[in-house]
């Protein structure tokens, strides 16, 4: 069985991304309710019994809203960076495992490749997995690229990357000053523009799927985030996946 992954969900109302490998299935972020993950997890053919493990990223709320609840009731340990854990209510967590971002660990049948990102959150991380043969990475929050953030995902075989906003729109936009400050800022979300340029510094040789995530719903759509990431690949925008808030993204597999 091949490596795949899919998205619940991607946006600013909630977050969630499944990996799975044999029977491990791993679940990156829960912005969703209890209620909400179980429907959309069934969307994709699996429940939450099925989840070996939740990762987090950061303490955002639209990340982490749900992972306490789905944790508890279902008795899935939960993996985060110390940072992460000193700034949420992790009483409800029964089994929290700590990581070192700058260390690779192994949960069953994947290897998980976590690296830290600029994002104004304390500690947050980003991870590449891996089977040992085809790799996934998942890249979303952050406000800029880094070289350790483009060494961590060249070669890749499949990439979900941030493209938040278009500048334009970001900027044209009904949202108060601050706060587009914020979201266009070193320490907020990857534009269009900078997912576009960080892609053509990667190593695209072995490619087989490129998803757009994490969009904004006010400052961007759908084919602007397309058009984007299809530049430096050379393909049709159509190729370019796009994980959305409410229908996710079906399972897509690397062969
Ligand atoms: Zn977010
Ligand atoms: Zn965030």
């Amino acid at each position: 069985m091949t490596l795949r992954f899919a998205s619940i969900g991607s946006g600013s109302q909630g977050n969630a991304t499944l990996v799975e490998k044999y029977d491990t299935c791993l679940l990156i972020d829960c912005g969703f309710s209890f209620t909400q993950v179980q429907q959309r997890l069934a969307r994709l053919g699996r429940r939450a019994d099925d989840l070996t493990a939740i990762l987090v990223t950061h303490e955002h709320s639209d990340h982490i809203r749900g992972v306490a609840t789905l944790a508890g009731k279902c008795n899935i340990p939960v993996w985060m960076t110390p940072g992460t854990a000193a700034q949420i209510d992790i009483s409800g967590i029964p089994k929290l495992q700590l990581f070192n971002c700058h260390e690779p660990f192994i949960i069953n049948d994947l290897q998980v490749n976590p690296y830290p990102v600029p994002h104004d959150a304390r500690e947050p991380c980003q991870y590449v997995f891996t089977d040992g043969d085809s790799r996934f990475g998942l890249l979303t929050d952050t406000g800029c690229s880094t070289p350790h953030i483009e060494a961590s995902l060249s070669g890749c075989d499949a990439l979900m990357l941030e493209c938040n906003h278009d500048s334009g729109m970001l900027i044209r936009g009904t949202y108060p000053q601050p706060l587009k400050d914020r979201i266009g800022g070193r320490y907020g979300h990857l534009s269009n523009k900078q997912s576009m340029d960080l892609l053509s510094c990667l190593d695209c040789s072995r490619i087989q799927h490129i998803v757009a995530a994490h969009l904004s719903e006010k400052n961007n759509t759908p084919y602007l985030a397309q058009q984007a990431l299809s530049q430096p690949l050379d393909c049709r925008p159509e190729w370019v996946g796009v994980a959305d808030q409410e229908a996710g993204l079906p399972w897509r597999e690397i062969v």
